[in-house]
């Protein structure tokens, strides 16, 4: 394939954009090489500045379950525009897309609007703090919750009970607050929680981590948490960003069952438009200005055309609930066809999945968390296959620790392309 317009935009934008890209993971740094510009998308292909057509497994990191330029949702955003973008006051919208999103959700009476997943999950933290009176937070390693300062923090050598900043600009004094645990390690949690006695406000963590590829929660495990939360006054906060509204209707807390006392959102509440929100039960929620006296704000917040992208995609998902069987079995049919012919290569793999999350690791080991899901990415075929993958049309995202993320709009065709691709690619692993 020729990406000789893309690599030319690239180089343009690294003049004024720094490193080129408005987000880092954009860049292609893990596995090298110029990303890819793209022109339009449609269904589940997205269309390169140079004519190449791809078969879409990021689908905008995902928010598009449903695939691109899914009709409902921009004609909604293309009616709401024409009566204005934005008014700075409350709309009928916001309420329609709230009591909506009560409906489908187990477990919480109000819910906020914010612009990003990042905002939601700061925010949530800072209503956990103000709710609780405690200040340190649990984070687990490698769940990412965007980028705000107590969250750039990860395991370092023996940083059990005190975090450190593994990026520049994040204060000790934050990272004190934050304290790392081991996912799918329910004794490291509870050292934690010895340790730090009637000081946590709140543990966050993905319920089905998505950022150091798809982790599958040991059985017990979330379970384990609400109990330790129960027992020590901690708010237990589902980061949702990734698994709301893709898991199931009601996200992680409907399919494991397990109740959290603050929700996040992001990613498919927005249909593909800035949207992030946070949820809890009333108690929890009216502790936010302007009831209560945790502050929170946002001048784009509940943005109209986000609202209604997010609204109709909401309204999607509700009516045909089927939609979330249907993606689960299609990638299960990726799941199986993969694991075939990797084995058929001798390519030593994991793939982990729940629903229609999945994740391919180059190792031999199972990839249980952060530590393990490091060593199978170090084996360093995964740089290999992306390319190999790329060359012959298969947009996956360019690094070793994420999800692939599937949308509805892929057809068993198209999964039998990417699987002979994958097959094909294997051979020179
Ligand atoms: C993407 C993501 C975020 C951050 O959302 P942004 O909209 O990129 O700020 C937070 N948490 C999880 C689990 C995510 O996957």
């Amino acid at each position: 394939m020729i990406y000789k317009r893309s690599s030319e935009l690239f180089a343009s934008a690294r003049k004024v954009i720094p490193g080129g890209v408005n987000s880092p993971v954009r860049a292609f740094k893990a596995v090298s090489g110029d990303p890819v510009f793209i022109k339009k998308a449609e269904g589940a292909y997205i269309y390169d500045e140079d004519g190449n057509k791809l078969i879409d497994y990021i689908n905008s990191w995902g928010p598009l379950i449903l695939g691109h330029a899914h009709k409902p949702v921009v004609d909604a955003v293309i009616e709401r525009a024409k009566d204005g973008t934005s008014f700075g006051t409350p709309t009928e919208l916001e309420t329609k897309i709230a009591e909506l999103a009560v409906k489908m959700v187990p477990n919480i009476d109000k819910i906020r609007m914010v612009n990003s997943g990042t905002e939601a999950t700061m925010s949530a933290v800072r209503l956990a703090r103000g709710y609780t009176g405690k200040e340190k937070i649990i984070k687990f390693s490698g769940c990412y919750h965007g980028h705000s300062d107590s969250f750039l923090i990860q395991a370092g050598s023996g940083a059990m009970t005190f975090g450190s900043p593994n990026s520049p600009g994040v204060t000790q004094g934050t990272a004190k607050d934050t304290l790392l645990a081991k996912f799918n390690d329910l004794d490291n949690v509870k050292q934690v929680i010895e340790a730090n006695k009637g000081e946590i406000a709140c543990m966050i963590i993905e319920p089905v981590p998505g950022n150091m590829g798809c982790i599958p929660p040991k059985n017990g495990f979330l379970n384990g948490l609400r109990e330790l939360c129960n027992s020590h006054d901690i708010l237990l906060v589902f980061d949702e960003v990734m698994s709301g509204f893709r898991l199931a209707q009601g996200g992680v807390q409907e399919r494991m069952g397990v109740k959290a006392d603050i929700v996040c959102f992001g990613k498919v509440i927005g249909g593909g438009l800035p949207v992030g929100a946070f949820a809890a039960r009333d108690e929890i929620m009216d502790y936010l200005a302007p009831v209560g006296p945790v502050y929170q704000a946002g001048t784009l917040s509940g943005n109209p055309l986000a609202m209604a992208a997010g609204l109709a995609m909401l309204t999607e998902l509700y009516e045909n609930p089927g939609i979330f069987e249907s993606i689960d079995k299609k990638t299960k049919y990726l799941h199986e066809g993969m694991e075939k012919v990797l084995k058929e290569n001798n390519v030593p793999h994991t793939i982990n999945r729940v629903g229609s999350m999945i994740s391919v690791h180059f190792g031999d080991e199972p990839v249980v968390d952060f530590e393990s899901s490091a060593t199978s990415a170090s084996s360093g075929k995964f740089n290999k296959f992306f390319h190999g993958m790329l060359e012959n049309g298969i947009y996956i995202a360019p690094s070793a620790f994420e999800t692939w993320f599937i949308s509805e709009a892929l057809s068993y065709e198209d999964l039998d392309k990417t699987i002979e691709v994958v097959g094909k690619v294997s051979k020179d692993l």
